[in-house]
């Protein structure tokens, strides 16, 4: 498929000639053609627009009407297939065989999201039947289910130029729950972003949707995506990305005269905590996992591994003397950007006075950055909060704490976090149960003997965590009840059963689950 690098505005292509950027290949460091032309203030306009007008009809479509479209996007996007696979790895050096895994989820997470709307209980059905009876005053009969929230407006990361990008998580909870959708491409995979743009458009008309349910928005500065965030078209947001964009963004959904919800997920640490007789029984093994889970990806994963706490035990010397072993050994990798390049840099050189164990090599061409391993003291960690932030790369941080008191003093002033990871026996879970107390309020995943990086897309998954991890601690960003975040209660008093919703009426024409007077049910009611 020829690129044409303009904006898709509904089923059309955008005719303006804004200001023009190109991709570059992550790899040597040059620029790839073709030309990406900049969206303006009227393509945003018309973006949002169309969107505020498709919400009228989309939102009225039934679990099925959705899931057929999202399952349409789904093939659509697997058709493309190897110049999908091939354009990605251009723009963004990870290899093949991790964007076709990413593909797949992709396109699985489509087909999961079709599934729970097909079914439809997810709109959380709640009937309370009228009691006239009822004394002092008669009972009125009372109805509520989740209802779409409007036009939302979706920015992609960089490091998942497929699951979290066009078709990503956030676009497809949207849609899912009756939203249209305005995406804002990321630069740094523009071609990928086209191809899956132009898939979307085409499944969308082949489901005959309104016109403005997708449209997709080039631009290599902020300037699209502030604007569309402001527009009074676009009624939530969904952000995946850095801290300060996540912020920027969700300041100015508030800012609003209509403030709007606006979900950003951003950075995270992710801390391991390796209990004594874990770290005495498996040291070599729980070395190899962090290993694993540090480099993968070139370390560019929100939940990577960043701070790994380890006790006064033997074991430890054990554990951070066969990473220091494995970090050394490490080949430099390609990151994804000159920005998440020179931040790296950076963010070693300020590391520069901790006391730095491994480091691999690196060479100069394109945007390579050599793994980098660090150990420092709680207390000095304690005193120089910096540290805990996130420094997106092959690198990772080794605490040493002497006690568990210690230990227990430095999780209660812990920021949020996506995850926390514990590696322990059963007994070092007993010993330590005021740990996991404490960690349970800073995270939104808490592993046991794992690693984190790795996001099972299901129905039980949260990917989220209290600020600044997220915006909203009551939401999760993968798996089904991402959902949640694009939908709102809506309640019908004394409405005849003909006018309701088929998910409130008598008959439960869908034979969803509800609530009927406090109790769960797909029973038809007389
Ligand atoms: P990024 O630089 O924040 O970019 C994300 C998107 O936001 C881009 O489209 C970017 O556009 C836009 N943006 C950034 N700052 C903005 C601002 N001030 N105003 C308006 N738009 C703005 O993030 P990234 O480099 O792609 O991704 C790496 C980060 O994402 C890491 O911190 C990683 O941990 C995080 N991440 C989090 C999750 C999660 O689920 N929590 C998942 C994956 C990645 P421009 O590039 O054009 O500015």
């Amino acid at each position: 498929m020829q690129l044409n690098g303009q904006s898709l505005i509904g089923f059309q292509a955008s005719s303006r000639n804004g200001a023009t950027f190109r991709a570059m290949n992550p790899a040597t460091g040059e620029a790839v053609a073709p030309d990406f032309h900049t969206a303006d203030a009227a393509d945003v306009d018309r973006a949002a627009t169309m969107a505020e007008a498709a919400f009228r009809s989309y939102s009225h479509w039934s679990g099925k009407q959705k899931a057929q479209l999202l399952t349409r996007i789904a093939s659509a996007i697997e058709a493309l297939g190897q110049e999908l696979i091939e354009r990605t790895a251009l723009e963004t050096a990870l290899g093949q065989d991790r964007l076709k895994g990413e593909l797949a989820r992709t396109c699985n997470q489509l087909r999961l999201f079709a599934s729970l709307v097909e079914e439809g209980s997810w709109v959380n059905a709640r009937i309370d039947r009228a009691d006239p009876d009822r004394k002092p005053i008669p009972k009125p009969d009372l109805r509520s289910m989740l209802r779409p929230i409007g036009a939302v407006a979706v920015f992609g990361a960089s490091n998942f130029p497929l699951a979290f990008s066009v078709a990503g998580g956030d676009t497809v909870s949207a849609l899912a729950a009756g939203n249209p959708v305005v995406v804002k491409a990321h630069p740094a995979h523009p071609g990928a972003s086209e191809l899956v743009g132009r898939a979307i458009v085409e499944a969308t008309r082949a489901a005959r949707a309104p016109e403005g349910i997708f449209s997709l928005l080039f631009d290599s500065g902020t300037e699209v995506g502030r604007r569309l965030v402001q527009h009074p078209a676009i009624k939530a947001g969904g952000f995946t990305g850095s801290h300060a964009g996540g912020r920027a963004l969700m300041d100015l959904a508030a800012a609003r005269p209509d403030p709007i919800p606006f979900f950003a997920e951003m950075s995270s640490t992710n801390p391991v905590f390796v209990l004594p007789r874990a770290a005495a029984e498996r040291a070599e093994q729980i070395a190899a996992g962090l290993y694993g889970s540090v480099t993968l990806g070139a370390g560019q994963f929100c939940t990577k591994p960043g701070l790994v706490l380890l006790g006064p035990e033997k074991g430890s010397e054990q554990l951070s003397a066969k990473l220091t072993e494995l970090m050394s050994a490490a080949s430099d990798q390609v990151l994804l950007t000159a920005g998440i390049c020179k931040s790296y840099e950076r963010g070693v050189e300020q590391r520069a006075r901790l006391r730095r164990v491994a480091t691999s090599k690196s060479s100069s061409s394109g945007f390579r950055a050599a793994s980098a391993l660090f150990e420092t003291d709680l207390d000095s960690l304690i005193s120089d909060p910096d540290l805990t932030e996130e420094l997106f790369g092959p690198s990772t941080l080794i605490v040493r704490y002497e006690d568990r008191n210690q230990l227990l003093r430095f999780a209660e002033r812990l920021e949020g976090h996506l995850t926390a990871t514990i590696h322990g026996t059963e007994q070092d879970l007993r010993d330590s149960a005021d740990l996991i107390e404490v960690l349970e309020t800073k995270v939104g995943r808490l592993l046991f003997n794992g690693y984190p990086t790795g996001v099972e897309v299901c129905h039980a998954m949260v990917h989220g965590g209290p600020y600044p991890s997220t915006s909203d601690a009551r939401f999760t960003s993968v798996g089904t009840q991402s959902i949640l975040r694009f939908a709102r209660p809506v309640c019908f008093q004394n409405f005849p059963d003909a006018v309701l919703p088929d998910e409130l009426q008598n008959g439960n024409p869908l034979g969803i689950w509800r609530t009927v007077n406090g109790q769960l049910s797909r029973e038809a009611l007389s």
